[in-house]
């Protein structure tokens, strides 16, 4: 879209304002939103300054000016305002070179998308992210957790426990386990999730479906593939509408990786493909008909995995769900056919669909910097030819010890991730797609949610040790 096809939009919509939005290193979403009448074409081409020092992980107050400008094509109806709004994706620039501000996680999407284009290997990356999450009622959230997280001996009791808060049915309900795709009545959202898919196609978002998932009160809906920076803008708000239309319904959605203990944990699993001269780049005569390259790229995924956990699982809760025996994985390995490793290759029959499945993100992830990450490390593996190994086709969860021996796993805390994005991550910096000033920003900020959560004696703790 050009500046003047905006403000026409702007005309015939009766737009009141343009809600500029902008998303930190922590993957929120912010915004700041302008009356109609400042809204014009100069408006639109040089971009809008705003203070960014109150934004964690960004500038200090010394140095604190920056400037937002627009991605024309990303402009949508804002359902949810009384006011008809606009609203506009940006991505933040230094107010006096134009270059990309080095923090902001848009950018390095962007950056991340040039930089594939510049080594030759493709000329775009497509990402399908499927982001699952919770949906639970507003008031009695926070009290079903407390049960669960204090139980020690019987997760059941916890569940069936006659301090039960529900003022309702007391004598039944539906089990902890196995509600995938399940029909109403046990199924008790249906509407909410139709009316989530229907507000993000109705804003211009490519959707095709939505289901339970496997844990009671989890959900997932179906974005279709698109490329890099404009399926985390997707992302975004994927998160938004859903968090908003659960409101609306008296509900609260949650994208916490494992909010409730013993049950399956949030995945946000990202398949990827790389397209070469309008042919893709990942369909071959290799293992599960994967090409070389996409050989590669598996290798160098599972190489830097330890590293990428601190872009795509970024919370200490994140390595509570990536542990055995809830879909979610572990060891770093790769398969055609079991859910247990790292990356899965799903069965196509189409080259066109050839894809590479990253199990172990998480929507806790800031999604630009997760997919630009996942990338990256890709793309290290085809630039070094990184053989990722043997598939390993059995249920990982099940290996006897000394078969596990060997196989490396996934980090086991967001300290150890963020140790090891502090040892490897040079290949993130190829191309100025990633900057070190931004890595290191970036551990500080997460650090402090090590240290809060590190320095917080935990509810479980008082049952265990309490008495001892
Ligand atoms: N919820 C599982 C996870 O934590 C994934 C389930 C699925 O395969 O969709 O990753
Ligand atoms: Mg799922
Ligand atoms: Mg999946």
């Amino acid at each position: 879209m050009s500046s003047a096809d905006v403000l026409k939009l702007m005309k015939d919509e009766d737009v009141a304002y343009l809600d500029i939005r902008f998303v930190d290193p922590r993957g929120r979403m912010l915004h700041v939103t302008i009356i109609n009448d400042l809204v014009d074409e100069d408006f639109l081409e040089e971009g809008f300054m705003f203070d960014g020092s109150s934004v964690p992980g960004w500038k200090g107050i010394e140095a604190s000016d920056m400037k937002l400008i627009f991605d024309l094509d990303s402009v949508y109806i804002d359902p949810f305002y009384a006011e008809r709004t606009l609203a506009i994706h940006a991505s933040i620039v230094e107010p006096d070179t134009n270059e990309p501000y080095e923090r902001d996680p848009r950018g390095t999407a962007e950056k991340a998308e040039a930089y594939l284009k510049s080594t030759g290997i493709g000329d775009v990356s497509y990402f399908g992210p499927e982001a699952e999450f919770f949906v639970f009622d507003n008031v009695k959230f926070s009290d079903k957790i407390n049960k669960v997280s204090f139980e020690v001996d019987s997760e059941e009791a916890a569940w069936n426990s006659d301090t039960d808060y529900d003022t309702g049915n007391t004598g039944h309900r539906p089990g902890v386990k196995g509600h995938y795709f399940a029909m109403n009545p046990m199924d008790a959202n249906q509407d909410m999730r139709s009316e989530m898919l229907t507000t993000m196609k109705d804003m211009g978002m490519k959707v095709d479906k939505h289901h339970t998932e496997v844990a009671s009160a989890q959900h997932e809906l179906g974005l279709i593939f698109s490329s890099l920076t404009k399926q985390a803008d997707e992302i975004m708000k994927y998160k938004y509408v859903i968090r908003n239309v659960a409101d609306a319904y008296g509900k609260t959605a949650t994208f916490m990786p494992k909010p409730v203990k013993g049950d399956n944990g949030t995945g946000m699993h990202v398949n990827m493909s790389i397209w070469k001269d309008g042919k893709p780049l990942f369909a071959g005569d290799k293992y599960a008909d994967l090409s070389q390259e996409a050989l590669w790229f598996i290798g160098g995924i599972l190489k830097h995995a330890k590293t990428l956990n601190a872009f795509t699982n970024p919370s200490t809760n994140s390595y509570k769900r990536l542990i055995p025996g809830f879909e979610a994985p572990v060891l770093r390995a790769y398969s055609a056919r079991n859910r247990s490793g790292c990356i899965r290759i799903p069965w196509t029959e189409s080259p066109k669909a050839k894809r590479v499945e990253a199990r172990f993100p998480d929507p806790s992830a800031n999604p630009y910097l997760c997919f630009a990450a996942l990338l990256m490390a890709g793309l290290d593996g085809i630039k070094n030819k990184i053989d990722p190994g043997p598939a390993s086709d059995k249920d990982l969860y099940d290996l006897p010890p000394e078969e596990l021996e060997g196989i490396p796993t996934v980090c086991a805390s967001l300290r150890e991730a963020l140790d090891s994005l502090a040892a490897d991550h040079d290949f993130l910096l190829a191309g100025d797609v990633f900057t070190k000033d931004q890595i290191m920003a970036y551990i500080n900020l997460k650090w402090e949610e090590v240290y809060a959560y590190e320095h917080t004696p935990h509810p479980i703790e008082y049952a265990m040790y309490y008495s001892c």
